[in-house]
């Protein structure tokens, strides 16, 4: 039994975050196509998050479709992550009927209107609310995600108190991944990136094989984590060849045949038993990456508040 699978249905977003990998990457702008998706085991998954690592769900073009063929045909939860600043009210109505009480969004509120656009940049911020409040009012479960910086942290309270009041249940309130000019750093912070740097011989927990979990990409592909999916992997893929040079089995195995993790091509069971995941799961406690990434836990980089 998987614990998830973290789904990118899409490239799509109205978005500009500056960290987000969309900004650090050209990469085409599609939809992935829903009877791909279609092929996963999901009787042998518990979560489906509609996530991924540059696209945002509520762009993807079958999104209905989707949620409702989960919704009548398995038992899986949804979650569904988003920045919320699109669609009329009518359309988050209907997605709060759709999901009932088998999925919940995650969505994005980074302080009140002048500091969320900072982060933001390009949505809505009493559009967000608006539609969060319809979805909510429609029976939809909502957490939000707050991303702390020096600009928004004397904000808290604020998103706190008006969360509450349009009937969302939970606050999640975490580190950015990164800062800069404008998004400052909150005092004595740091980003997943330095605490790994800290944790130096800190044990490496892969969720891949002990939730275990997996991603689907949006070009079809079967990666263990949003780690090795990303384009800032792929962007330094020299560099960890490099780094990964006594254990490139993965890399080989990948780079002869980019379609055997590809579900496009192959079977989801035929792709876990590939050499690509067998030297993944061989090698993985060695590899650059798993390293630089997974000495740090979720709850490392979060702080979760519950209302109840
Ligand atoms: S909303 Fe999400 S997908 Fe869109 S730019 Fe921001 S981080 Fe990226
Ligand atoms: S980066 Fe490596 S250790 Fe982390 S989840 Fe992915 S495969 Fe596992």
């Amino acid at each position: 039994m998987f614990e998830f699978v973290d789904i990118e249905a899409t490239s799509y977003c109205n978005a500009k975050c500056p960290f987000c990998n969309r900004q650090f990457m050209d990469f085409e702008q599609k939809h992935l196509d829903i009877e791909i998706i279609k092929k996963l085991p999901f009787e042998r998954i518990k979560k489906v998050l509609l996530l991924g690592n540059k696209g945002d769900a509520i762009f993807y073009n079958k999104l209905h479709e989707l949620v409702q063929h989960i919704v009548s045909n398995y038992t899986s939860k949804i979650i569904l992550h988003t920045n919320a600043s699109a669609h009329d009210i009518d359309w988050w109505i209907e997605l709060a009927k759709t999901f009932g009480n088998r999925g919940y969004i995650v969505y994005a509120l980074d302080g009140l209107e002048d500091t969320h656009r900072l982060h933001r940049i390009g949505t809505d911020w009493n559009k967000v609310v608006r539609n969060v409040t319809a979805f909510n009012n429609a029976g939809g479960y909502s957490i939000c995600q707050f991303i702390k910086f020096k600009n928004n942290e004397h904000q808290i309270d604020d998103v706190r108190r008006l969360i509450k009041s349009i009937g969302s249940k939970k606050i999640w309130i975490r580190k950015s991944r990164d800062y800069n000019d404008v998004l400052l750093r909150p005092d004595g912070v740091k980003t997943r990136h330095e605490l790994g740097e800290d944790l130096k011989n800190h044990r490496i927990e892969c969720t891949f094989l002990e939730s275990p979990s997996f991603v689907l990409t949006v070009d079809g592909e079967i990666r263990p984590c949003c780690f090795m999916a990303d384009d800032d992997y792929k962007r330094n893929f020299s560099i960890h060849l490099k780094e990964d040079i006594k254990y490139p089995q993965h890399i080989i195995a990948y780079r002869k045949d980019p379609n055997s993790i590809n579900l496009k091509y192959h079977p989801f069971d035929a792709i876990m038993k590939s050499d690509y995941y067998e030297a993944i799961k061989h090698n993985y406690n060695h590899l650059f990456r798993c390293n630089q990434k997974c000495k740090v836990t979720f709850n490392d980089i979060i702080d979760e508040e519950f209302y109840g």
